[in-house]
């Protein structure tokens, strides 16, 4: 079946809730042990003591390692990219934090897309380098087949471990080759005999239209606050990936303490059985508002994920692996941050805030708002303007968020 018929029922039985239809929010710190011998066996088994017997579930013992509703959003999470499971944190950030700090150690290099989302160019840059870990960037102009020859030929590829690329890129919807990245991850391992993975933050297109394990990567890190929410009440992350990676990071996650709580892990769950419809929903109405801006004579860019206005070079890597553009717009006005900031007044459908992926539609100025922390010249280099409005699209019907965008472009 497909995940869209298996997220109202996947991993709940209701005879374990008085037959309830939908999983009750387990609200409790710890859970009973039915004897000392069970806690026992509980505790070996988490803490990878033992190896648990065929079809065996871990024992329930205290909401920081697990919870009925973390273990089935993660479940049910899992299935949208067939993914060996999944681990949600109480933030995207914090998932993607706990995925560096799980697999880079002192004096191992990061291999990182740039632009990204900017908390994470803020933990890479001030953060990571504070422990020893070197950094370097790509961006969506790199020859990765180029990079390729020359790290396995220069001692640095030997120290990368991680390799990390946000695509589409937040805000200016780059689009990164993830078969070149999972050659270029496959070609270092070879090379020096090192163990090094590709994480993907896939919050842009996926878990729906973007699958990043099938081309190589052992993880998708997202910010559920977004599309998995979908609903602005919340902050959560997750990643995805194989056993192999999902065990690693869950082990700091125990650690760290980082895990989503059981009323997050509930609303989520929720969130997951109209995740395909509300993205569809979403990019069909992306599709109209493009099209109406790129129409609009104070329109002078739009930034859509594999849209013909990237370059045929970002056509041809999104229609390799992306299966749609997505509901993310940027697009750059005429007269730069005075007249961005005119739009951005003048919206009334459409809300001035932060974040993305919402049932309502969002607009924002990453220049001074989500990118402020980006030196300058650095935004300058990737195009990231003050001219610029990101733009998520939501559900409203898309003659009425064409009407407002209009009338406010029209105040140009
Ligand atoms: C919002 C966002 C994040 C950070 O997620 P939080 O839930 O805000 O911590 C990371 N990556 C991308 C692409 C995002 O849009």
């Amino acid at each position: 079946m497909q995940p869209e018929s298996l997220m109202m029922t996947h991993g709940y039985v209701p005879e374990w809730s008085e037959n309830a239809v939908k999983c009750p929010i387990y609200q409790t710190s710890t859970f009973v042990f039915p004897n000392a011998e069970a806690g026992k066996r509980f505790f070996a088994l988490a803490y990878g003591k033992l190896e648990p017997n065929s079809g065996e579930q871990p024992g329930l013992i205290y909401s920081r390692l697990n919870n009925p509703n973390l273990q089935i959003l993660e479940e049910r999470l899992a299935l949208w990219e067939q993914a060996d499971g999944a681990a949600v944190f109480e933030s995207g950030m914090s998932a993607i934090s706990t995925v560096f700090l799980t697999f880079l150690k002192p004096g191992d290099r990061l291999l990182i897309s740039n632009p990204v989302y900017g908390g994470t160019h803020h933990f890479v840059h001030h953060y990571l380098p504070s422990i020893g870990v070197h950094v370097e960037h790509f961006t969506a102009d790199t020859d990765l087949a180029a990079l390729q020859k020359e790290l396995c030929a220069d001692p640095r590829g030997a120290q990368i471990k991680l390799i990390y690329a946000e695509t589409p890129a937040n805000p200016t919807n780059d689009v990164i080759d993830l078969k070149a990245l999972g050659a270029l991850k496959k070609a270092l391992a070879a090379q020096f005999g090192t163990e090094v993975r590709l994480a993907v933050d896939n919050t842009y297109l996926g878990p729906i239209w973007q699958k990043p394990m099938e081309f190589g990567a052992d993880m998708s890190c997202y910010s559920a606050t977004k599309f998995l929410s979908g609903h602005s009440d919340l902050i959560a992350g997750a990643v995805t990936g194989t056993a192999e990676s999902i065990t690693a990071i869950k082990t700091l996650r125990t650690f760290l303490g980082n895990m989503a709580s059981p009323n997050t892990c509930w609303l989520l769950t929720r969130s997951l059985e109209t995740l395909k419809i509300r993205m569809t929903r979403q990019a069909e109405n992306a599709l109209h508002v493009v099209r109406f801006l790129e129409s609009h004579p104070k329109v002078s860019r739009v930034y859509f994920p594999g849209w013909a206005s990237q370059g045929d070079e970002q056509v041809r890597i999104h229609q390799q692996q992306s299966s749609s553009h997505g509901a993310m717009i940027s697009f750059d006005v005429l007269g730069g941050e005075a007249s961005a900031f005119t739009v951005l007044n003048n919206l009334h459908l459409v809300k001035l805030a932060v974040s993305l992926g919402s049932n309502e539609s969002l607009a924002q100025h990453p220049y001074h708002m989500t990118h402020a922390d980006m030196p300058e010249d650095e935004k300058n280099s990737l195009h990231l303007t003050d001219a610029m409005i990101r733009l998520s699209v939501g559900i409203e019907d898309p003659e009425d968020l064409i009407h407002d965008l209009r009338q406010a472009l029209d105040l140009l």
